[in-house]
């Protein structure tokens, strides 16, 4: 634990989080024209205990501005910090430019619902812990990956505080 002007960084552990359907009810979104802007239900308290073990980001891919609009909507870009919050408009293209940021840094985690991404991210980083959500319709469709398995899958978030604080 290293002391910083008062403040304690002890936090070796990040956590970049994907928006849709990792955090974001991105269904109900499309099933309301586009209105009702909302996480699932337990995101907000598992961010909340999440944040006292691991810094957190998000790693995003779309719309820049209305990926954006997702976490202002829902009154959580608060969580994140600015230098850990990656917003593309495509992940494949930048992810190993990401993960190089990354390469000295403390303990990866990511989590996702595209096991595509986690997969891409594991092959050019092994030492990055890979979380896949099992949610939403891209999950739901995965079929396995070759020479890739997750790290961990769970079906809601809640279960990744204790993942992440024991690892
Ligand atoms: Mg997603």
């Amino acid at each position: 634990v290293k002391r910083c002007g008062g403040i304690t960084l002890n936090k070796q552990k990040i956590v970049l989080l994907d928006i849709d359907y990792t955090i974001f009810d991105t269904d109900l979104l499309k099933n309301s024209n586009l209105q009702k802007f909302a996480l699932f239900a337990e995101v907000r308290n598992t961010l909340l205990d999440l944040s006292k073990v691991a810094s957190l980001g998000i790693f995003s891919e779309g719309d820049i501005a209305f990926q954006r609009r997702k976490l202002e909507e829902t009154n959580i870009l608060e969580h994140f910090m600015e230098e850990h919050t990656h917003i593309v408009e495509r992940k494949s293209v930048v992810i190993k430019e990401m993960l190089d940021k990354y390469k000295n840094k403390g303990q990866l985690f990511l989590v996702d619902d595209k096991m595509s991404i986690l997969a891409m991210a594991k092959q050019y980083m092994p030492k990055v812990f890979t979380i896949w959500v099992k949610r939403g319709i891209y999950a739901n469709i995965q079929q396995p990956i070759e020479n890739y398995t997750p790290d961990a899958v769970v079906e809601t978030l809640e279960n990744i505080v204790p993942l992440i604080a024991s690892q």
